[in-house]
């Protein structure tokens, strides 16, 4: 059993509080992704599961195991980090092997792991060059691929994807999570990028301000951002938030005194006749749909409709939001029942 358990931990840098009472858990075989904007305390957070920072406050539990004073390397997880250290004296073959080596891995398991993981990565044709001689995104798949080939319980990864292109980081994306389920891998994967998140995660946990303000499936999260920020963050182009009474009524929801309505762009739907009018400012195409901006008093509306029929700048529309995509945020910004 390799859960992971974060417990009230607090993180404070010469008063700057990083980390607020953060608890988290998750389980066995999990996936969970960190999410949130840069200086949220993600890779604080990590850094403290890893070891390499001590928590103020709180603990860590690794499969019911309190790490209180343990070195990284007694915690028997494997990480790939932002700075991801690859040997440049060493080939990459030795690079991937490297843990193996370190665990006295028999050499035919040994060749068959390293093969494994280069294999994932794209990196076999690569296995006798020197490390110093490759690109950052090469590097960075030599990083994961080392940590992959350990096949550890517990693996963080921080960004890892973040220097490919978005070709080859989008493959990635779905292999690396296809094995880690495979090997039933626990794993806490950072990033700021939510569509690798709602794409990967078993659970996102959403990171603002040094709290998680929402942790659930990537659906919910979607469906029920449980404050603005959440909303906001997650989804291209994001919720929309409209303030006014009156154009809540002709959006066909019922004002409630005092909320905002968030609704979900692709939720606006174009109607013949009744609505809320608006006029079209600015299109875009994107292929399979097409995105406007409105005005609608203080409040930019985004809309998400099919390609087809084509709107054009200027064009009237009217619109009513979908039947039950209507939610409502209190002036603090969270999520109203
Ligand atoms: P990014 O996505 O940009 O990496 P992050 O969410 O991982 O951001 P952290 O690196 O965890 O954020 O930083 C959280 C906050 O803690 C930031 O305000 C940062 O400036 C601060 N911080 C992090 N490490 C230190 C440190 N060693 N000393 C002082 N402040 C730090």
């Amino acid at each position: 059993m390799s859960s992971i358990s974060i417990r009230g931990v607090r993180k404070a840098f010469k008063g700057h509080e990083a980390l607020k009472a953060i608890d988290l858990e998750v389980r066995d075989q999990e996936f969970c992704v960190l999410l949130g904007p840069s200086g949220c305390g993600k890779t604080t957070l990590m850094r403290i599961v890893a070891g390499l920072e001590t928590e103020t406050e709180g603990e860590v539990l690794i499969g019911g195991r309190s790490m209180k004073g343990l070195a990284p390397r007694h915690r028997n997880i494997a990480m790939v980090f932002q700075n991801y250290a690859v040997f440049p004296h060493m080939t990459i073959g030795e690079n991937i092997g490297f843990g193996l080596r370190m665990r006295k891995t028999p050499p035919a398991q040994l060749q068959e792991q390293v093969r494994r993981a280069a294999a994932l990565m794209h990196i076999e044709p690569l296995l006798e060059r020197y490390a110093g001689q490759l690109s950052g995104g090469q590097r960075q798949r030599v990083a994961v691929a080392r940590a992959l080939a350990v096949q550890p319980d517990v693996l963080l990864m921080d960004e890892p994807l973040s220097n490919l292109d978005a070709l080859l980081r989008l493959e990635m994306r779905s292999e690396l999570k296809g094995l880690l389920r495979e090997l039933g891998t626990t794993t806490i994967y950072v990033t700021h990028d939510q569509t690798e998140a709602l794409g990967m995660a078993d659970r996102i946990a959403v990171m603002h301000g040094g709290r998680i303000v929402q942790f659930d499936v990537p659906e919910q999260v979607y469906r029920m951002p449980a404050t603005r920020f959440v909303g906001s963050f997650i989804g291209n182009p994001p919720m929309n938030f409209i303030a006014n009474p009156e154009a809540q009524a002709a959006l066909g929801c019922e004002p409630r005194a005092g909320l905002i309505l968030g609704i979900r762009p692709e939720d606006l739907r174009p109607v013949p006749e009744g609505g809320l009018v608006l006029q079209a400012r600015v299109v875009e195409m994107l292929g399979a749909s097409q995105q406007l901006t409105a005005r609608v008093g203080d409040d930019l509306l985004r809309v998400s409709l099919p390609a087809l029929p084509a709107i054009t700048t200027g064009q009237t529309l009217r619109l009513l939001a979908a039947p039950g995509a209507a939610r409502w945020y209190d002036p603090e910004g969270n999520l109203c029942p």
